[in-house]
């Protein structure tokens, strides 16, 4: 089975290298495809799961937004922040879960609004994705 160069990588660091078959990502317009040889491409993605498959077994990571290039040689994914299933903190992900709830619930200006979905979002986002990893164990 022919196979794709990946790189995930934060500001911060280098989350995810290695030779794997499909990419899937959470692309700004819905879930995106990455096959071998696939053509160049340069878009943004949104906050979501992305699914990783090599040799037959699914990787699951947690996405908090950012870009995604198909190179010729590689396929790099820069996100604001990238966790594996297995990194995901669970007890922090339900707290930031439970202060985004609190704070949609209690009267705020539009701004932190915006930013308690946000949050939200990617406390659930990161919950699904730990999940997934629970599943697999079980
Ligand atoms: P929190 O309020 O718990 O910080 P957040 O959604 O505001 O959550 P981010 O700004 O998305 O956090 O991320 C900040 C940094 O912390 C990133 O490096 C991210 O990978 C990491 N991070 C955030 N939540 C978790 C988690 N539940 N488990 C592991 N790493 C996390």
């Amino acid at each position: 089975m022919s196979i794709l160069r990946l790189e995930i990588v934060t500001a911060e660091h280098m989350v995810y290298s290695d030779d794997v078959n499909v990419v899937v990502a959470p692309g700004i317009e819905g879930e995106l495809a990455i096959l071998p040889h696939h053509a160049p491409l340069l878009t943004a993605l949104q906050p979501g799961e992305l699914r990783i498959r090599k040799d037959g077994e699914e990787i699951y990571l947690a996405i908090s937004g950012g870009f995604l290039e198909v190179r010729p040689d590689k396929v790099i994914v820069l996100a604001d922040a990238a966790e594996r299933a297995e990194e995901i903190d669970v007890v922090r992900a339900e707290e930031a879960k439970r202060r985004a709830e609190e704070r949609l619930k209690t009267h705020v200006p539009e701004m932190d609004l915006a930013q308690g979905e946000a949050t939200l979002r990617r406390s659930l986002i990161r919950l699904k994705v730990a999940e997934r990893r629970r599943k697999k164990r079980l």
